[in-house]
């Protein structure tokens, strides 16, 4: 049996899925953009709150998720995923401090912190959230237009390596609204893996389509390296990356470095039990499966604190 711990809390999960990578946001941003935004379809969820995705868990029989704290970032660079209030005033702290207060309503899912390693505080807020009970970090080349590699950013890993958690690392081409593919190639990762031998690395979206190969050629080359599946299985998904591929990452990298993502609440409840049932179906061993839902993700977090 894998534990998980979260602050001091012990969190258990001998065979039951692990939602990864989902994105709460407070109330009323995402249903602004609902109305709202350029593109009704792709945010055709209700809500994307925290209770809100407590209560898709509850439906989809899930008892554990990984939720990352909001974007921050100026209006008109991507999406700007956080009102004023919570956003740039706060250096860093305004989306992590709401993730954290909402998540004491909701000990089985676990936060990620979110910032931007350009900023002069971001270790500090890393530092200061992990030690509240945060169990990783993540963050998002294109929308904070970093180079993942910049040699600029290595004392900032040191400090994630330091502590003792995984780093999660967006990558794949993230269209118009953060249009910077070179930001975000899973190749550059390859550096920093290397630098950082005992940072446990989730390269999430494992590239998409674009560049799923690099993704495969990193994981395949760094012992802490893993390929997150999220908004890669429907073909109407973002990074979707096809079948055949998806399988060919499977079989050389092994599923011990493979983790299902739902992109929560863009993976909406429907297309997360689709991706649920075809996981299942594919053709490949239970173990896999069970490593793919949750069992990789546990073995990373072990890692992670070794
Ligand atoms: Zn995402």
């Amino acid at each position: 049996m894998h534990k998980l711990t979260r602050g001091d809390t012990m969190i258990t999960n001998p065979h039951g899925i692990l939602l990864f990578h989902c994105h709460p946001c407070p109330e009323g941003v995402y249903e602004g953009r609902r109305t709202g935004g350029e593109n009704p379809k792709v945010f055709g969820y209700e809500d994307g709150t925290v209770d809100a995705l407590a209560k898709d868990l509850a439906s989809l029989g899930i008892e554990k998720a990984v939720a990352f704290a909001p974007w921050e970032v100026p209006e008109g660079w991507a999406i700007s995923r956080m009102p004023f209030e919570y956003s740039q005033a706060r250096h860093g702290r305004g989306a992590n401090e709401w993730l954290y207060q909402e998540l004491k309503k909701h000990r089985d899912i676990l936060g990620f912190v979110t910032v931007n390693p350009r900023d002069i505080w971001a270790t500090q807020v890393v530092e200061e959230y992990i030690n509240r009970g945060f169990v990783g970090v993540k963050v998002h080349p294109p929308i904070h237009r970093f180079r993942i590699n910049d040699p600029l950013l290595d004392n900032f890993y040191s400090a994630i390596d330091g502590l003792g958690v995984p780093l999660v690392i967006h990558t794949g081409v993230s269209g118009r609204l953060a249009p910077f593919p070179y930001h975000s190639m899973p190749i550059l990762v390859d550096e920093v893996a290397k630098n950082h031998p005992r940072l446990q690395i989730v390269i999430a979206h494992a590239g998409g389509a674009a560049f799923c190969r690099q993704a495969l050629a990193v994981a395949q080359s760094n012992r802490n390296c893993y390929l997150d599946l999220s908004a890669t299985i429907q073909e109407d998904s973002g990074w979707y990356i096809p079948r055949e591929e998806i399988m060919l990452l499977i079989k050389l990298c092994g599923s011990g470095k493979i983790i299902y993502g739902s992109d929560w609440p863009w993976g909406v409840t429907d297309r997360i039990r689709k991706d649920i049932q075809e996981i299942r179906s594919w053709d490949i061993s239970e173990v896999d499966k069970e490593n793919i839902l949750g069992g990789t993700f546990e073995r990373l977090m072990e890692q992670s604190t070794l």
